[in-house]
């Protein structure tokens, strides 16, 4: 049977969404009609189907491998515009040879640790940091809100000047962390693996629904999220089970810390080393104090917690990759670290609500919002104690844009 597959057997698998179906599912779908085949093809999509948007997401740690030829790991709204870029380096990504007549022995590949106005921070492959300006026809594609380089790029650069380079090429992109700015779309940041949310279990109380909130955003990511709850010292962890079992039983890894007394410190340094984080959360729930207690070289300021508003504050979108000695990398994106993040509109809500989604479709409408309708499953499934109602009324709350 394998004989029989053809060249088009391959181009098939690269074209498909999910990326994962394999020769012979295909083949069996395109020759034979037999119900077996065909169920074995459905098998086969539905695992992956379910293995991608619900459980156990947060259990594979290498779910985040570099995949060129999917989109999936892009936010759902990452900018066209790109695509320019990553349209070349898709093609040699896929296989085909692309000339490129600037690049030789003497360019280096490198990461953009951060952009600041045309100039970029590049620490290439061997450790050393260059400052980098951008080769004409790849600057020629920057839009007045939109940066060709974004921090966390894959870079071939060539070296000029001592510690002086300039970007030849981006590599595609994957992870991508985009937010809206004056309606368009604009890349933060590049080849993340994972989301850290983190609260605190009180001094800020602990708020769920905005855990919610972010998780809504991560899932429209397609990055792993982890749910991190510090100064638990201050409470009687017991209480926060009931909340906290919720995102565990939906595939989501939540780890409770308290940094001041050293708890779990190990176990996030453990999820941290070796992958790229975007680390976000409310103000004063404690991001500097776990940096400095993983990194202690960082010495990032702690600041007491204070009820002035943070608001605006954080108005730039400068973002920046602050290397473990470990390995990895945590993202420090001032625009992120507040709620504003990705936006998501009302009507995509429900499904990037893990447990919400699976009820969807047994609605009698297809558009519905699950607030006011008859015959709809979702408020069936909280009436049956199905679905957790302090979940439910999160999702009220962020559906109606409140
Ligand atoms: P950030 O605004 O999220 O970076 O938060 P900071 O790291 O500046 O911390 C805010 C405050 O919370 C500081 O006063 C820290 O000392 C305190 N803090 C951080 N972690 C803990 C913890 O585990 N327990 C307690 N009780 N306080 C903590
Ligand atoms: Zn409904």
């Amino acid at each position: 049977m394998a004989v029989m597959l053809g060249t088009r057997g391959f181009e098939l698998k690269r074209s498909s969404r999910s990326g994962r179906y394999n020769g012979l599912a295909i083949m069996a779908k395109r020759k034979q009609k037999k119900t077996q085949i065909r169920t074995e093809f459905r098998k086969n999509y539905d695992q992956t189907t379910r293995k991608k948007d619900f459980r156990d997401q947060a259990d594979e740690t290498d779910d985040t491998t570099p995949d060129p030829l999917s989109e999936r790991f892009k936010g759902k709204r990452s900018a066209s515009k790109k695509r320019t870029i990553t349209g070349v380096a898709r093609e040699e990504a896929a296989g085909f040879s692309v000339e490129l007549r600037d690049v030789d022995a003497d360019c280096l590949s490198g990461r953009v640790m951060k952009v600041h106005g045309l100039a970029s921070t590049v620490r290439a492959d061997d450790g050393r940091e260059f400052e980098c300006s951008t080769r004409g026809l790849l600057k020629s594609l920057a839009t007045d809100l939109q940066n060709v380089v974004v921090a966390g790029d894959h870079v071939v650069i060539r070296p000029a000047a001592e510690s002086q380079a300039v970007i030849l090429r981006v590599e595609p992109r994957r992870g991508v962390i985009c937010r809206t700015s004056r309606k368009r779309q604009q890349i933060l940041v590049a080849n993340v693996d994972q989301v850290v949310i983190l609260a605190s279990a009180a001094e800020p109380t602990l708020k769920p629904n905005l855990i919610d909130r972010y998780l809504v955003s991560t899932e429209s990511t397609n990055l792993r999220a982890i749910v991190c709850i510090n100064k638990v010292d201050l409470v009687d962890p017991a209480e926060l089970q009931p909340v906290v079992g919720v995102w565990g039983q939906m595939g989501y890894q939540v780890v409770l810390l308290s940094v001041a007394r050293g708890w779990n410190v190990d176990r996030m340094r453990e999820l941290l080393v070796g992958r790229d984080s975007v680390l976000t959360g409310q103000s004063g729930v404690g991001k500097s104090s776990l940096l400095n207690a993983i990194e202690p070289g960082l010495e990032l300021k702690v600041s007491p917690v204070s009820d002035e508003s943070e608001k605006g504050r954080h108005t730039t979108t400068f973002s920046q990759l602050i290397p473990l000695s470990g390995g990895g990398h945590i993202v420090d994106t001032p625009g992120i670290r507040q709620f504003q993040l990705w936006d998501v509109i009302a009507e995509e809500v429900a499904g990037f609500f893990r447990d919400i989604r699976p009820y969807v479709s047994d609605c009698q409408f297809p558009d519905c919002t699950h607030t006011h309708e008859q015959d709809c499953a979702v408020k069936a499934a909280v009436a049956m104690f199905k679905l957790d109602v302090r979940r439910y009324e999160s999702y009220c709350q962020i559906q109606s844009g409140e």
